[in-house]
């Protein structure tokens, strides 16, 4: 099985999926990776790791191979020919919104709001939305661990998330960090004031 995009359909469910390069100690469908057996890859259709769990390739499961995306965006990162990248778009005003990308062979296939403030330390997560037929394969959760990963230790919330059944199994889904607020958005006053609010 190949994790490459030449081929693949849209909505099917041959192999393209993403995760953090970071280490995982499960696949997608739970198995334990030291038991399963985990082999580590390379896809040369976008120049990026892949990883896939011996386990569920033997029994022909869904989602068994993922790319490992690197949460810095691109311009921080060596020269690389990725085609499958975290792309930062800044605020235009100091602790305004801003914007994380997910760009595939530099079209957007997903994005997020973000509103950061080193200040106060305080981080928002704005509407997560990946292209209808990249759903479901670890793109979203991508996107929000590299928010995460822009403030460590910072406070975090969300502005509201829908009540679909979707939208609240992906929230479910997520590593959250500590003492998140989720649906209730604390915007700093150096938010506030970006946002055009009163302070
Ligand atoms: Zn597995
Ligand atoms: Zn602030």
């Amino acid at each position: 099985m190949t994790a490459g995009l030449v081929g693949c359909s849209p909505g099917s469910d041959s192999g393209l999926s993403a995760r953090p390069a970071v280490h995982h100690g499960h696949c997608f469908n739970g198995h334990d990776l030291d038991i399963a057996g985990r082999t580590m890859s390379y896809d040369h259709s976008v120049y990026v790791p892949t990883s896939s769990c011996n386990l569920c390739q033997a029994l022909g499961l869904p989602r068994s191979t993922w790319f490992e995306i690197d949460l810095r965006f691109v311009h921080e990162t060596p020269p690389t020919d990725a085609e499958l990248v975290l792309i930062a778009r800044p605020p235009t005003a100091r602790a305004g919104v801003g914007q994380v990308d997910l760009q595939l062979r530099s079209q957007r296939i997903g994005g997020l709001d973000l509103w950061l403030c080193g200040i106060d330390r305080r981080g928002v997560i704005g509407p997560v939305g990946v292209d209808a037929s990249y759903r479901r394969r670890g793109f979203g959760t991508v996107l929000v661990a590299a928010a995460l990963a822009r403030g460590a230790g910072y406070r975090w919330s969300t502005t509201a998330i829908s009540e679909s059944a979707s939208a609240r199994a992906f929230c479910a889904a997520q590593y959250w960090p500590d003492g998140v607020h989720l649906s209730r958005p604390h915007y700093c006053s150096h938010m506030k004031f970006a946002n055009g609010d009163e302070v």
